[in-house]
């Protein structure tokens, strides 16, 4: 074509979701197909966002609340915070975004890990910045890495806690010595998409205290332990300096209104919230031995999902299990050749998906 397009847009991988199920149905030819590809909630959502949401409609031709206004005294409220030290986003993807756009000049640095999100680095390429990418040590965020990588350009930081794909988690002890060897002009943005399933007491949690680091980003989600991935909305908790930069960037009406009121009632639903993560714990644990069991080696997780060594390429068991119709990530694209990324998914979800795995590895 004759447009010429933006070298650092030119260099973006493109991201590769999850594929839908519909998709996979049609493509296979078969119905029922089992998706514990993309960290969702199994369960669905709370009853009372189908109420909340369909209260709502008769309103549809008004534009949505610029700041939705009783979402942000609900979380001000919980997390003990201002309602000037939040940003929702349509997803927490957009918050992503915005902190990119937000603080980096052409050329600066944000530093994470590899492999990452890649949200992470589709918006710093965007916004022109420069991703500075330091690989896992086992399996971990290497934290030490990541402060040796920091220069006098570096902007941001990423983390994720716990880490997407492999399911580590950092402790509190470790992220303060962390956060106390960064500069202070450096933003620390901890992702805690998966937080709510965290079971070892001693992880960090960026929201179990008052706000001190004014360098602290932290980002939550809607999508995972809420079951709202379909309606996208996500929220940032951070210094009010950084939430006024981010607010004066963002589109006025970046989230719907259905998405405001769905989140709202998720939010007070909190038995829901409690019964998705009690089954998610049971289903992880029902995965990893029956997988183990099997001989395989499956690694310890403070997430919705594991991973685990199909020690053969897990490209092709992918395409195998797609076959059977159970959807599962293959980390191969993430530099983890015969590893599968699985969330925990129904009981039956479950059985199904360990059937699979262990018919078309021939265990
Ligand atoms: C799923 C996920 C998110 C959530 O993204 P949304 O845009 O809120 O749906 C954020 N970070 C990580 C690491 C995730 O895996």
């Amino acid at each position: 074509m004759s447009f010429s397009v933006s070298a650092s847009i030119k260099a973006i991988k493109p991201y590769e979701a999850g594929k839908p199920l519909s998709e996979v149905e049609r493509e296979y030819g078969i119905n029922n197909a089992v998706k514990l590809a993309s960290n969702e909630n199994p369960f669905g959502c709370s009853p009372k966002v189908a109420q909340a949401v369909l209260s709502k409609l008769p309103q549809m031709h008004r534009y949505p609340e610029p700041v939705p206004f009783t979402l942000c005294q609900k979380l001000a409220e919980k997390y003990h915070v201002q309602m000037e030290n939040l940003v929702i986003g349509n997803g927490s993807d957009d918050i992503i975004a915005l902190l990119a756009h937000g603080f980096l000049d052409p050329g600066q640095e944000a530093v994470m890990p590899l492999p990452s999100f890649l949200m992470y680095e589709i918006s710093v390429k965007t916004a022109k910045g420069v991703p500075v990418m330091v690989p896992l040590k086992d399996f971990s965020t290497n934290l030490d890495g990541l402060v040796n990588a920091v220069t006098p350009e570096t902007k941001l930081v990423f983390v994720t806690n716990p880490f997407n794909p492999t399911g580590a988690a950092i402790t509190k002890d470790e992220f303060l010595r962390f956060a106390d060897k960064l500069p202070d002009n450096v933003l620390i943005i901890v992702d805690e998409a998966y937080i709510e399933f965290v079971r070892n007491d001693s992880v960090y949690n960026a929201l179990a205290d008052p706000l001190t680091d004014p360098r602290v980003v932290t980002l939550r989600t809607f999508s995972k332990a809420y079951g709202l991935a379909g309606f996208r909305i996500g929220y940032g908790i951070m210094d009010k300096t950084v939430a006024e930069i981010l607010n004066r960037i963002r589109q006025p009406f970046n989230v719907n209104t259905l998405a405001q009121v769905a989140a709202q009632a998720a939010l007070e639903d909190t038995r829901f919230l409690s019964k998705t993560i009690s089954g998610t714990h049971q289903g992880i644990d029902f995965i990893t031995q029956q997988l183990t069991q099997a001989g395989f080696e499956v690694l310890p997780t403070q997430a919705n999902f594991l991973m685990v060594d199909v020690k053969t390429g897990s490209r092709e068991i992918c395409e195998k299990l797609l076959r059977k119709g159970v959807v599962v990530r293959s980390l191969a694209s993430y530099g983890y050749d015969s590893f599968l990324r699985i969330n925990a998914g129904t009981q039956q979800e479950n059985q199904t998906c360990v059937d699979a795995i262990i018919s078309v590895t021939g265990k």
